[in-house]
């Protein structure tokens, strides 16, 4: 699969470059095909627009500050084109609040998302959206069960809350979890590794020790 994917990418770097797909173009800027410049080939390399929605009160500005370390571990973990856009921040959907827990249901928030285009800038565009509030939705035979994500899987949207990890600036490696399920229709670690990116939270978990995808869940 790894090999695969470079050989197409390979020949096809002097598109990327062209593209400045950040991961893809910067692997193998030293490699030129100029006999594909004629023709302007697609890059087969899977590539997307990651448009940020912040939520309520997650400003841009907060959304802007988890750009660095996105474009690095999107281009470290998963082999591809990353671009990545925050959007102006909106309110979460009035009809996704569950009173009495005082949540937002995460599957209101993903169907508001989906009414975004599919395509931004030519390419297909994956959505994340972004919120300080607790999220929910019906799981483990529980009703408006609080949750860290939810992403359609596969699809395009992801909605993850920061509300229940310590470490805010780690929301990071739920939008990259979430990601994963939406993109690749990924599905949780086999190994319920402790350390793995994928690992199922189960509404809780422990993301401060996660730093990489296993070797089951890598996308490489
Ligand atoms: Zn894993
Ligand atoms: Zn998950």
């Amino acid at each position: 699969m790894k090999l695969k994917h470079f050989l197409v990418c390979a020949s096809m770097a002097f598109f990327c470059v062209l593209s400045a797909l950040t991961s893809c173009g910067s692997r193998n800027s030293d490699e030129k095909n100029t006999a594909e410049e004629d023709s302007v080939p697609m890059c087969s390399c899977p590539h997307a627009v990651i448009c940020i929605q912040p939520y309520g009160n997650y400003t841009k500005q907060e959304a802007s500050r988890l750009l660095p370390v996105l474009e690095e571990n999107f281009g470290k973990w998963m082999y591809g084109g990353w671009q990545f856009k925050v959007l102006e921040p909106k309110p979460l959907p009035e009809e996704a609040y569950v009173k009495e827990r005082d949540r937002y249901r995460a599957g209101a928030i993903l169907q508001e998302l989906s009414k975004n285009p599919k395509k931004v800038d030519g390419l297909n565009a994956v959505y994340i959206g972004l919120a300080h509030k607790d999220i929910c939705t019906d799981i483990h035979n529980a009703k408006n069960y609080g949750i860290m994500g939810l992403s359609y899987c596969p699809g395009n949207v992801c909605v993850v809350s920061d509300h229940r990890i310590k470490t805010k600036s780690m929301v990071w490696k739920l939008m990259l979890h979430e990601f994963i399920h939406a993109f690749y229709g990924g599905k949780h670690c086999p190994n319920d590794n402790p350390k793995c990116f994928m690992k199922d939270a189960k509404g809780k978990g422990n993301i401060e020790v996660q730093d990489r995808l296993c070797d089951s869940c890598n996308r490489q």
